[in-house]
């Protein structure tokens, strides 16, 4: 059994968060050559013999071999030409392939093949097989779906799989750039960790330090292999591809994307709205995410060098929050209005817990440690390099709190007066 699976079953017993986790996840195999088995470990499984095989033309080509693995099986195929956003028409398109039927589906790539899968797997209860063609995201095991519905990308809530394949042969020799992703998407857990730890301790939503441990251990594992990250090595592409399922993992434990996406992650969401807007293909997830990860590391370590402030409410210009995300408005209104996320905030309680907000932050790598680390990982550092302006970097910083009902040290910019 793999030690993804010792993770998961350890989960299983009483948490001292007061929660029982429970993973669907039943079997995660990593290894060498497993393309060659993927039919024999989906019969091992329980899964129909009637099979939806979706995949795009570069991740089945990634998985060469898989077809014939799957002999016996009826398999029809959905392929998509060059998959890079998933839609919600996407989603209704499978669901409509798998409705009422005996079929189990299997997914052939990373994220945005496997992402309309896991919704449309979870809307119809069929059984979701994921085959990892690189180590670019860390959404494998998640348990949401992020999907485009007119224009604006939320969460939805999805399921994991139930098999989780990862052939380190093939992880290996994925093309550099989403292995450089795969980086800059984990460096993120940083400031998603302390984002959540924050919120806890100023709103007291709920928090699991089992789950955060296990994210932030596979990101400072992960920090390690830095200089391999590029190197066409099986050892270091399954390792890496495992850190990657612990945050996957960690999130479907908490049923939230909370130990793995914070500040960072809304940036890089919004920026990616204002593109789909433009109809511009957005970047990788992971290099978008890594360039907002080191802004923000930069932010909160220079709050962290704050010794005290004055807190006081919010006061936000909301026409011209709304005039800002013009067609995305309606939506960011729902999220803020009629209660907002920050009302839950006290600001003598912020002011009181300043010190100890400050430690946490002090308790993760500095922005140019993981400025060097992601350098050696050949992630791109700046802005420049993931083809934006600074404004409209800048814009994106200022308004990207209001996106989602989730708090953040970001988000309390405007509360916060430095002394
Ligand atoms: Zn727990
Ligand atoms: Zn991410």
């Amino acid at each position: 059994m793999s030690e993804i699976m010792d993770i998961i079953n350890a989960f299983k017993s009483e948490c001292a968060c007061g929660r029982k986790h429970a993973a669907t996840i039943e079997d995660v195999q990593i290894a060498s050559g497993l393309v060659h088995h993927v039919g024999e470990i989906l019969r091992n499984n329980g899964f129909s013999e009637n099979l939806l095989l979706i995949a795009d033309k570069n991740t089945l080509a990634a998985a060469d071999g898989i077809t014939e693995s799957l002999q016996g099986f009826h398999v029809e195929y959905k392929l998509y030409d060059n998959l890079r956003v998933a839609d919600m028409e996407h989603v209704e398109e499978i669901e409509s392939m798998i409705a009422g039927r005996d079929i189990s589906v299997l997914s052939v790539g990373t994220g945005s093949v496997n992402d309309p899968c896991r919704l449309a797997a979870a809307r119809q209860q069929k059984k979701l097989c994921i085959f990892a063609t690189a180590p670019s995201m860390d959404g494998f095991a998640s348990y949401s779906s992020p999907i485009v519905c007119g224009g604006f990308k939320s969460s939805y809530p999805a399921k994991s799989p139930e098999v989780i394949i990862g052939d380190t042969k093939i992880l290996a020799s994925a093309p550099a750039a989403l292995k450089s992703a795969g980086f800059g998407d984990m460096v993120a857990k940083y400031i998603s960790l302390v984002d959540w730890q924050i919120s806890a301790l100023l709103t007291g939503e709920y928090y699991c330090e089992k789950i955060a441990s296990l994210a932030r251990q596979a990101v400072d594992e992960l920090m390690e292999l830095a200089d391999k990250v590029t190197v066409e090595d099986e050892y270091t592409a399954g390792k890496i591809f495992e850190a990657l399922l612990k945050t996957g993992i960690g999130m479907s434990f908490s049923q939230n994307s909370r130990p793995a996406s914070g500040a960072e992650h809304m940036i890089a969401h919004l920026m990616e709205c204002k593109e789909l807007e433009e109809g511009i293909v957005p970047n990788f997830h992971g290099d978008d995410v890594g360039v907002c990860t080191l802004a923000m590391l930069e932010y909160y370590h220079a709050m962290a060098s704050v010794p005290a402030i004055r807190a006081q409410k919010e006061s936000v210009d909301w026409e011209k929050v709304y005039r800002f995300y013009g067609a995305m408005s309606e939506d960011i209104r729902k999220l803020n209005e009629p209660e907002n996320i920050i009302d839950e905030v006290s600001p003598e309680l912020l002011e009181q817990k300043w010190p100890e907000i400050c430690q946490i932050i002090r308790s993760i790598p500095s922005c140019e440690q993981c400025r060097e680390a992601m350098r050696k990982a050949g992630c791109k550092l700046t802005v420049e390099d993931i083809g934006k302006t600074e404004a409209f970097f800048a814009v994106c910083t200022e308004y990207s709190p209001y996106m989602r009902k989730r708090l953040t040290l970001r988000r309390m910019h405007k509360m916060i007066r430095c002394l």
